[in-house]
């Protein structure tokens, strides 16, 4: 049986709120790509808490990568709890980049400390693809640019991180210089997010009734 864990839209934000401390410390970044569409919420609300006063917010991006495919409800029929399961799939798919056609939005990316945001790392797999592919896109912009200045620089955050064998790899550059960072870390369990919610309620009874168990 697949053990599933309740997250409630109060436990993201604190999530956040605890992180964000660290990220100005250790990312300070200026520019944030939130993979959708687990890591747009988790992105928006860091945001609020990575504003410095009299600084403007740090603008954001969004991908869309899509490695998991929707079961069939039929799948997910012995579950007497809301919330659907979805399977690993082994392709990644782009459902959304960033316009590189755009010369504003190139110049928006070189050069510049890059935070990508996503709300799990369970495999590594689309981390592994998004900052692949990011890095050779901005290479390639920066040759486009003739650019010589300073180094782009990804880091990542992610509210969980399952503590699983992984299939994707990260830069050691990331891994080694406290360029990662997981608000949390957990067992292999399957995570429901509010977002992800038909019936929110529902979903917080179930947050507050695992929190007494
Ligand atoms: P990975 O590539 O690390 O295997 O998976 C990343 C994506 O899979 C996440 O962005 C998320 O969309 C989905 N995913 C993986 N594990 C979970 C989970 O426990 N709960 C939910 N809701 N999505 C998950």
């Amino acid at each position: 049986m697949v053990v599933k864990e309740y997250v409630t839209y109060n436990e993201v934000h604190k999530l956040c709120q605890d992180a964000a401390p660290q990220i100005l410390q250790d990312f300070q970044p200026q520019l944030m790509i939130a993979i959708g569409g687990g890591g747009y919420v988790p992105a928006r609300i860091l945001r609020s808490f990575l504003k410095t006063p009299g600084s403007p917010n740090i603008p954001m991006q969004g991908i869309g990568l899509s490695l998991y495919e929707q079961l069939p409800p039929t799948h997910n029929s012995a579950s007497d709890t809301p919330g659907q399961i979805e399977e690993a799939g082994t392709k990644v798919t782009r459902t959304q980049w960033l316009d590189f056609t755009s010369l504003g939005e190139i110049e928006n990316l070189v050069g510049k400390r890059i935070l990508i945001v996503d709300e799990v790392d369970d495999t590594r797999t689309t981390l592994e693809y998004a900052v692949k592919e990011l890095e050779k896109d901005v290479e390639a912009a920066s040759q486009k640019l003739g650019y010589k200045g300073e180094e782009t620089v990804f880091s990542i955050f992610v509210l969980h991180n399952k503590n699983k064998e992984k299939k994707g790899t990260l830069p050691a550059y990331m891994m080694n210089n406290n360029r990662y960072l997981a608000a949390r870390t957990v067992e292999d369990v399957w995570i429901c997010y509010p977002w992800e919610a038909t019936d929110i309620d529902a979903h917080d009874a179930m947050a507050a009734k695992q929190a007494v168990q």
